[in-house]
């Protein structure tokens, strides 16, 4: 039986079950046919005693009428008797049929047929009488009927009816015992059916889960103890032949596989995390190697561009510095990308200023612009708020990334970067941000492998715009990780949008700055999106404002007679025809003799070029500039400040006095690399900082405790050949005097972690090594002790290092990023103010107001400094040192101070006019 596989043997339970059933089926149905038959035997033996009861009962009425005739002699008294007479006809006929299968019946009849119409029979006695009654009369038939013969006939007639009957009775007995007997043997027969197929069915049930659900179970187990992981269990269901023993062989066999799979497996995975590891220490190491000799050659060639070149071969300098920034772009790129595949890139939360985000995105992207036809513009939604917190940083790196290849792919048209506030609520914004342009657009099939690392649209691609195809998928996951999702619409040939929203909590520090109040603005700009913008956000601020499209609609509209006047008008500078300056000239022309002088502020793309290429008159004509991307703020802030008369200030002016940022503050900067020394000293020391150097950090470590004055900050790098950055900041950090000096680690490597490394160490803050100067010079104001009053401004030793040079004016140009028209520009303010401060600083002393006097000469110094002046510069550096602490001043000192100051102010002039004779005075 067990040798029977389950199919078999579950199909032989099934057949057994239904012979049984089969065998109850017919057993019944024998039984209920034996029933009928004795039923219906019963029913003609009841037919055959009837017949019998009433022949008996008509031939007493038949006796009965003729005893009444012949009593009576009446005829009606005859009725019954013919009625009777043929009733018994009948019944003897049916009789005779009912028991024509029964002989002894047969015979029985046969004798009782003569006793009734026989010559003797009963109805020959009667018609006997009845004839002799109606021809004799009473008395003679009554002689008959007491002769007692008919009577023995009618004995011998009962008798026979009795013997039939009896045989009936006889017969119904034996057919009932019989009925009763099937009953029984029909109940006997389904009692029995019914227990053996139960039993056969609790026998199948058994069968079936001893067979198939047991052995289920069994491998559900182990399949699951499989599932987790564990494979150490086994089947004990191999001594089966049957389909569950295959079942349970073929699980065996999957364990077997998958468990050496798994081994496998966690070998690949070992090693690929071990690959893994090596790749990101292999690329932190790499980037920080290639990083650090490219600082030192973008720092070469920024000193080398500073110093005089011919024009092919600044070309070639600034081919090489191009080249390197695109080298680093590219290096950048890798090491986000492999940060963001080890889990390793973090978001920050810190408050960022959003007009600051949007003005260093502009400046960054100008550069992208070169020659091209395409205009990028800002659409950003008024309702936008000044502050926020979150990563500025990496918002930028999206923003700039997508509006960057939006350029790229763009030849012609526009590129429009946008912001909508779409949900306000208490200290949050949700922000949609979208970069669209009406370039190359993209295949529909290609729209989702665009965000995949390495993947760029088309094959040809990378030979015509270069790239690494990194950005976007670098770009999605920075959006993810700030909790949004970049997506894409685009069409070939109709261009793209790049969006994403995201939400973020708006500084809650920040307090309304009151909005400028006046009445109309008229605004002028080609560009009818430009126009759209700055109504709205003029209208934002409460303002009424009229747009026209081009300076010639402007001025029409300025000559009508019911024109209103303008308080304010907001100019675009590059227009078709008649561009801004030429407008706003006219405007000046037309507006001279009213009273009602309209406040124009420029609003351009290019505002260093326009400011470096306008003549000074030019300046005069405008009272402030509006550089794109505008913000609902900024566009406040400057109407505010054009509208008031301290705002009315030239933007050259702002660079004259804000150049020198450093001005003041000792640092000491701890390098081992000369070449990254020589870039790091000169670019800080041009900021006015007083540097002193240590080429390793045990140089530095004493340098920096033997400091009389701590110093305002330390630069720390990070790698040194004797003690590294960390160990040197923490034996620094041990001095009690040296707990608030602010370290700042200057290094290649990136990482968070690294980043973290050096807080633990006790350093403030980090920046990434090449520097950008601006990031540098902001993270060491944000540090240093702002002292400029109570520190000694130059020690005397550092005064030497500064060149003694008259006018050193292509030093000076070079920190105005190489713009000769800006120092030109500057030299014209400088022609005049300078006298104005040198007579200020007079007066100040001459009145005993040290403050005031204080402030012209430190005024002078930063204008004097920023022009290349270096004579002059040293000259103020060592009277502002003399005068410090001076209350009072004697008169012939302080006359000889200002004769100095004005000679050396003459030779500069003299200078300014040799080399810069178009910088006449205003
Ligand atoms: P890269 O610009 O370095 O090639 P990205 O990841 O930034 O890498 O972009 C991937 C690809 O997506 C690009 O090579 C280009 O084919 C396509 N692409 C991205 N932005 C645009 C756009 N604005 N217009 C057309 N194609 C685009």
């Amino acid at each position: 039986m067990l040798k029977w596989n389950v199919g078999v043997k579950i199909a032989a339970g099934y057949i057994i079950a239904l012979i049984f059933i089969l065998i109850i089926g017919i057993f019944s149905w024998l039984g209920t046919d034996k029933l009928s038959t004795t039923a219906h035997w019963k029913t003609h033996t009841f037919q055959v005693l009837g017949a019998l009861k009433h022949l008996s009962s008509a031939i007493k009425d038949a006796e009965t009428g003729q005893r009444g005739y012949l009593i009576t002699g009446e005829i009606h008294y005859l009725e019954p008797y013919h009625s009777a007479k043929q009733s018994i006809d009948a019944d003897l006929a049916a009789l005779v049929k009912l028991t024509q299968d029964n002989p002894i019946q047969q015979q029985h009849l046969q004798q009782l047929d003569p006793l009734i119409h026989g010559v003797d029979g009963k109805f020959a006695e009667l018609e006997r009488t009845i004839g002799i009654r109606s021809a004799q009369g009473f008395d003679a038939a009554r002689l008959i009927v007491m002769s007692d013969k008919g009577k023995e006939v009618m004995d011998e007639i009962r008798r026979k009816i009795r013997m039939m009957e009896q045989v009936e009775l006889d017969l119904l007995e034996v057919r009932s015992r019989q009925a009763e007997q099937a009953v029984r043997e029909v109940d006997g027969v389904i009692i029995l059916s019914t227990v053996i197929a139960f039993i056969l069915f609790i026998v199948i049930g058994v069968i079936t889960t001893r067979n198939i659900a047991t052995p289920l179970a069994v491998i559900t187990v182990f399949a699951e103890r499989i599932g987790l992981g564990d494979f150490s269990g086994k089947i004990q269901l191999d001594e089966r032949n049957d389909e569950v023993g295959t079942l349970a062989k073929a699980f065996s066999l999957m364990a077997t596989s998958l468990q050496v799979t798994s081994v496998e497996l966690n070998d690949a995975l070992a090693h690929a995390k071990a690959s893994n590891r090596t790749k990101s220490e292999f690329l932190a190491n790499m980037s920080h190697e290639i990083r650090t000799p490219m600082n030192g050659i973008l720092g070469m060639l920024k000193l080398l561009q500073h110093t005089e070149l011919n024009k092919r071969q600044a070309d070639y300098a600034n081919k090489a510095q191009e080249a390197t920034l695109s080298l680093l772009a590219i290096i950048n790129d890798i090491l986000d990308f492999s940060k963001i595949e080890a889990g390793k890139m973090s978001i920050e939360h810190t408050q960022f200023v959003f007009d600051d985000l949007m003005r260093d995105l502009s400046v960054l992207l100008s550069v992208n612009l070169s020659e091209k036809d395409v205009e990028i513009l800002y659409v950003l939604d008024p309702k936008m708020s000044e502050n926020f917190i979150g990563d500025s940083l990496r918002l930028r790196q999206v923003l700039l990334n997508l509006a960057g290849n939006a350029i790229k792919f763009t030849d012609q048209g526009e590129v429009v970067i946008s912001t909508k506030v779409i949900r306000q609520s208490e200290g949050m914004q949700k922000i949609e941000f979208s970069v669209s342009d009406t370039g190359a657009g993209i295949p529909e099939d290609q729209l989702e492998s665009i965000f995949s690392g390495f993947s760029q649209a088309e094959s040809s691609t990378s030979r015509r715009f270069g790239g690494t195809g990194l950005g976007l998928a670098i770009g999605k996951e920075l959006v993810e990780l700030m909790g949004g999702h970049l997506a894409v619409d685009s069409a070939l040939g109709h261009g793209s949008r790049f969006f994403f929203t995201l939400e973020f909590a708006i500084d809650s520090v920040v307090v309304d700055e009151a909005v400028p109040q006046f009445k109309r603005v008229l605004i002028v700009d080609d560009n009818v999106l430009m126009l759209d913008v700055l109504r709205a956000m003029a209208e934002s601020n409460g303002w009424q404002a009229d747009c026209v499209t081009s300076g010639e609609q402007a001025l029409e509209l300025m000559q009508q007679v019911d024109t209103p006047s303008y308080e304010v008008i907001l100019m675009d500078w590059l227009m078709p025809g008649l561009d801004g300056m030429e407008t706003v000239r006219r405007i000046r022309k037309l507006t001279h003799d009213d009273n009602a002088t309209p406040v124009v502020i420029m609003v351009t793309a290019h505002g260093r070029e326009m400011l470096a290429g306008s003549s000074a008159d030019d300046g005069d004509l405008l009272d402030g500039y509006l550089v794109k991307p505008i913000t609902a703020s900024m566009l406040r802030d400057s109407v505010a400040e054009a509208l008031s008369a301290e705002g009315h200030l030239h933007t050259a002016e702002v660079i004259l006095k804000g150049s020198r940022r450093l001005e003041g503050l000792r640092i000491l900067l701890v390098e081992d690399n000369e070449l990254n020394q020589q870039v790091a000293l000169e670019l800080l020391e041009a900021n006015g900082a007083q540097m002193t150097l240590a080429s390793g950090g045990i140089e530095g470590k004493p340098l920096a405790l033997s400091a009389q004055v701590p110093f305002d900050a330390i630069l720390m790098d990070l790698q040194m050949p004797d003690i590294d950055g960390y160990e040197a900041t923490r034996q620094i950090r041990q001095s009690i005097r040296m707990q608030s000096v602010p370290i700042i680690a200057m290094t290649a490597n990136a990482m968070q972690t690294d980043k973290d490394a050096c807080l633990a160490a006790g350093m403030v803050d980090h920046v990434g090594k090449p520097f950008e100067l601006e990031e540098l010079l902001n993270t060491i104001l944000r540090h240093a002790r702002s002292g400029e009053a109570e520190q000694p401004v130059l020690a005397a030793d550092s005064s030497l290092q500064v060149s003694d040079a008259v006018l050193d004016y292509e030093l000076a140009i070079s920190r105005i990023n190489g713009s000769r028209k800006l120092y030109q520009r500057l030299a014209t303010v400088f022609r005049r103010d300078s006298w104005v401060h040198i007579e200020g600083f007079r007066q100040g002393v001459q009145q005993g107001e040290m403050a005031e006097a204080g402030f012209c000469l430190h005024t002078l110094k930063g204008s004097s400094s920023t022009m290349g002046a270096m004579r002059l510069y040293r000259l103020v550096v060592t009277l502002e040192q003399e005068l410090g602490g001076m209350a009072v001043v004697a008169e012939h000192t302080y006359t000889a101070w200002v004769g100095d100051l004005e000679n050396s102010l003459t030779d500069v002039i003299a200078a300014l006019d040799v080399d810069f004779p178009d910088a006449k005075s205003v």
